[in-house]
């Protein structure tokens, strides 16, 4: 015991305010290799973005600290005056983005955002309705792998050859089945999504529609693409993704009954304290969707999706439902003989990140796939155009139609730096 008893200058080491360089060099220097490489890199995956520097902040804040089980002016702690405060600003601006009479915004990430109205709204054993993950849905939309898949019966709707969803099979599962939530939105769908039809459909037959909209919060948040809330008993979404937030899920609904149960659900339900430091980036996130830029932002986002779209298709790439109405679509590369697995790696060799992904009626492995998924939120957000989104879309062809070409590789790699130091971050 005698060697475990510390002198308050050894306590004093552990609690200094010192900074990570100093005080853990390990550490520091994986965060600055992250920092480099996101700064070096073409980032295409869809569901990333880059956080504004004040986003960083308060994320990285002093509210990691606090523990405030419950609601604001309902907490089971003391000192919550604060996080009563940044937890209120941040619903209320939430609630004027999406102009929904109701939010939560405690949920850790859309997953838990998905859980937290499962656990409000469905008992064990209860059928769902969601969209295949092999077709573009999310692993919580009843994906056997997923608890939900394991603890709801759970059955998928599909998209048709063209990679459209198919609204009557929608209807005719309904009708089937009669689930008791329906969900719609995707991970992988670059169309629009007919809200309206969906809410009818499960209208029809009894269900709740829950709409997820992780993907495209940003666009429906700027008016560039329409919003689920008044055809979705609840909404749910990530602020991380087109957002352009912090990491973090939230829940929306115009529905009173819906958000009593909701706010229950995330906690106590499904979650214990709220991540206080992600709430003030999420209240920094609704901060900036609010303001007159960023609709200038997701504009750029929408014409720099359709011109990497255009420009691939122009040389050989079949797109996926032909083009985009977002973000964000799906390639296919059997015209290129290509695998999506090997264009991932050998695009990262080449400077450029995005992920492989299955395509509508795939028959490789979800390991392996034919396709890529393309999304243009980060690039858009250093600030980079039709004219640098033309540019990468030529690298991906270049490396793509000769991939045992190392040369083509390591030119493309070096030009890609060259562009990102045009369009420096942090
Ligand atoms: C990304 C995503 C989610 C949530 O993902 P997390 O990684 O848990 O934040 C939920 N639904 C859809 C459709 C998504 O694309």
């Amino acid at each position: 015991m005698e060697n475990l008893k510390s002198t308050d200058r050894e306590m004093e080491n552990i609690f200094k305010m010192e900074n990570l360089k100093s005080n853990d060099a390990e550490v520091y220097d994986i965060l600055q290799k992250e920092l480099k490489r996101q700064q070096d890199n073409i980032e295409l995956i869809a569901s990333e973005n880059l956080s504004s520097k004040s986003i960083l902040e308060a994320q990285g804040s002093v509210f990691t600290n606090k523990y405030a089980e419950g609601y604001p002016g309902k907490r089971y702690y003391g000192g919550c005056q604060f996080a009563d405060e940044i937890e209120s600003l941040a619903i209320q601006r939430a609630k004027k983005t999406f102009n929904a009479k109701f939010a939560n915004v405690q949920p850790h990430a859309g997953t838990q955002a998905n859980f937290s109205v499962f656990f409000a709204l469905l008992s064990p054993g209860d059928t769902i309705l969601g969209l295949n993950l092999s077709q573009g849905g999310h692993l919580t939309h009843g994906s056997p792998v997923s608890v939900c898949g394991k603890w709801f019966n759970a059955i998928s709707y599909n998209v048709d050859e063209n990679g459209f969803v198919k609204y009557d099979e929608i209807e005719k599962l309904a009708k089937e089945h009669k689930p008791k939530l329906i969900i719609s939105g995707g991970s992988a769908y670059s169309r629009i999504w007919n809200w309206q039809k969906i809410n009818d459909i499960a209208k029809s037959v009894g269900a709740y529609h829950l709409s997820d909209i992780a993907h495209y919060a940003g666009l429906i948040a700027a008016d560039l693409y329409p919003s689920p809330l008044e055809y979705a008993d609840v909404v749910t979404a990530t602020t991380h993704k087109t957002l352009a937030g912090g990491r973090g899920g939230f829940v929306l609904t115009n529905n009173e009954e819906i958000i009593k149960k909701i706010n229950s659900a995330v906690f106590p339900g499904t979650q214990g304290g709220p991540l206080m430091h992600s709430i003030a980036a999420k209240a920094v996130t609704f901060g900036q969707t609010l303001k007159p830029e960023f609709k200038i932002y997701q504009k750029q986002v929408l014409s720099n999706a359709k011109k990497l779209s255009e420009v691939l298709s122009q040389n050989g790439i079949k797109i996926i439902t032909g083009g985009t109405d977002s973000h964000m679509f799906l390639a296919d590369l059997r015209p290129l003989n290509v695998k999506g697995n090997t264009a991932q790696e050998i695009l990262e060799a080449a400077g450029i990140t995005l992920n492989k992904n299955s395509i509508p009626y795939d028959t490789q492995k979800p390991s392996v796939t034919s396709g890529i998924r393309i999304g243009s939120p980060a690039v858009t957000a250093r600030g980079m155009k039709e004219n640098e989104m033309a540019q990468i879309a030529q690298s991906i062809i270049k490396v793509l139609k000769d991939i045992d070409n190392r040369k083509n590789v390591s030119d493309v790699k070096i030009e890609m730096s060259k562009l990102c130091g045009a369009f420096p971050i942090y």
